[in-house]
């Protein structure tokens, strides 16, 4: 896949990653727009991510092109949109207190 990928820094480059393979239960979105968001602009340009290289864009949407696991057939070629935060549900405080979350997989690429 192409991707635009945050190596260092202020240095961002279009380059061809390694395709991504998805889990039981997961599935392959090829993505059709993501955009730029706030928290993209200071982790580019001045702070850095906690883990580089680093595909940006979380917020997205494209089309299902592979599912693998029990409802796999309900979603192959589906439209989506992926909200990037997902609560962990781990615990009971995400739902009052604080909003644990799993931050996913990326998107400023042709297929996540
Ligand atoms: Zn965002």
């Amino acid at each position: 896949m192409n991707a635009w990928v945050l190596e260092d820094i202020g240095d961002i480059r279009y380059k061809k990653c390694e395709n991504p393979e998805p889990g039981t239960g997961e599935v392959l979105v090829e993505v059709h727009a993501a955009g730029i968001c706030g928290s993209d602009i200071p982790r580019i340009f001045r702070d850095g991510a906690h883990r580089m290289p680093l595909i940006c864009g979380h917020e997205f949407s494209g089309k299902v092109i592979e599912a693998k696991g029990a409802y796999a057939n309900d979603w192959m070629g589906k439209r989506v949109g992926i909200f990037p935060l997902i609560p962990c549900r781990c615990t009971d405080i995400w739902i009052s207190d604080l909003p644990k979350s799993v931050r996913k997989k990326w998107a400023a690429s042709d297929t996540i």
